[in-house]
């Protein structure tokens, strides 16, 4: 409805195509708009998309070389898959922020020495909230060492602590690339492999970084400009959420804190 009524009043509504997408990274380009919304995408893709991770940490036993304070943090930093159909942030649940299972998940974590505890051996109560990646190192245990934990996970945003961040979020500017004489040396120069005899390679294209390695060396036989209004948006996630969701919450998010402060100036 939004965006019907912005077409008729003849404002300009952004475009966005994918150009390339996989389980961890998406590109996207991004036309009809300029490098402040762009950069507002971003910046909601880092900070305003929320993913779950361990915020408490009951120690039952730990004579591991870590101090408990350390063990604890690292947990934290461990990325876990992230539901976000399911649960609620703290503040927003129906519990009053008292931990229920709509806003909270729950850990267990027994090992004795000697042995490396790894990610995996958080034990879920509920399977679809568990460690990213299997194999991260949280303590090495010796002879007659042991670990015994339980942690509580919860939905929040990277702007309270980043190990809520779901992703690593950059943008430039397209490449506007102009072979004017052609070069096999081109393909040499160019560190992205932007090249290939002498002509640009359309699948590579998007490699370049506007570098101007290529038209500091051949100013007269090639040029790149950046395309105003023209942007690409990369996102790569850590592995909470798939990258294609980063971006349609940050987006959601984003208008939602825009209608908030347009109520607020009223
Ligand atoms: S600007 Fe840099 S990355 Fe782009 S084509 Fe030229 S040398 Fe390659
Ligand atoms: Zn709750």
């Amino acid at each position: 409805m939004q965006e019907e009524r912005r077409r008729e009043e003849g404002q300009e509504i952004m475009n966005t195509k994918i150009l390339k997408e996989n389980n961890e990274k998406i590109v996207i380009n991004l036309t009809n708009t300029n490098f402040e919304t762009a950069n507002s995408i971003r910046r909601s893709c880092i900070n305003n998309v929320p993913t779950m991770a361990i915020e408490d940490v009951h120690i039952l036993a730990n004579n591991s070389a870590l101090y408990d304070e350390i063990l604890a943090h690292r947990l934290g930093m461990i990325p876990l898959t992230t539901d976000l159909k399911t649960y609620n942030k703290l503040e927003d649940c129906k519990c009053k922020s008292a931990g229920c299972a709509r806003c909270t998940a729950e850990f267990v974590l027994e090992a004795k020495g000697p042995a490396t505890v790894y990610s995996k051996d958080l034990v879920p109560t509920d399977p679809s909230i568990k460690p990213v990646f299997d194999e991260m190192p949280v303590v090495k245990l010796f002879e007659n060492q042991e670990v015994r934990l339980t942690a509580k996970a919860c939905l929040n945003n990277g702007t309270y602590h980043t190990k809520h961040s779901p992703c690593n979020a950059y943008y430039q500017f397209y490449p506007n690339i102009k072979v004017l004489k052609s070069k096999k040396a081109l393909d040499d120069i160019c560190p992205r492999k932007v090249f290939k005899n002498g002509a640009v390679d359309k699948d590579n294209l998007l490699n370049c970084n506007l570098c101007n390695a290529c038209t500091d060396a051949f100013p007269d036989s090639v040029t790149v400009e950046p395309e105003e209004n023209n942007i690409l948006l990369t996102i790569e996630s850590w592995g909470q959420l798939a990258p294609k969701t980063i971006y349609n919450t940050a987006i959601t998010n984003l208008i939602s804190d825009l209608d908030e402060f347009k109520k607020l100036l009223k």
